[in-house]
């Protein structure tokens, strides 16, 4: 019986630390769009702003203006919490706040003027 416990206790604490290991990189590892994170801080944001108090502010409008301008641009997928910053920094360039404030803009002004719900 000792013998045995002494073969298995290797096994057990391999797949322990396997275990550990899986779920300290399900922690660091994760499928995320960068793109989406940022557009939808920014509708929210102009939403909330004086210059489109007059479109709807509801979850449902949000969500399709959401849509709708990240339907018009570049998906932007990491998978860890460093490669997230480094697009952050990325995208936060000109050219690019640019291009998807255009699409957000365009986005709620479409958006905002059909009245799928009554409220
Ligand atoms: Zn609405």
């Amino acid at each position: 019986m000792l013998f045995l416990s002494i073969l298995f206790y290797p096994i057990i604490v391999i797949m322990r630390d396997m275990l550990n290991g899986a779920k300290g990189i399900m922690i660091q590892l994760r499928l995320v769009n960068v793109m989406e994170e940022i557009v939808s801080g920014l509708v929210r944001f102009y939403l909330r702003s004086p210059e489109y108090q007059t479109f709807c502010h509801c979850e449902e409008c949000e969500m399709k203006i959401i849509a709708k301008a990240l339907n018009g641009l570049p998906s932007y997928y990491v998978t860890t919490e460093n490669d997230r910053n480094k697009a952050f920094d990325k995208l936060k360039s000109s050219s690019y706040i640019e291009k998807i404030n255009k699409e957000i803009v365009h986005a709620i002004h479409v958006a905002g003027k059909r009245k799928n719900h009554s409220e």
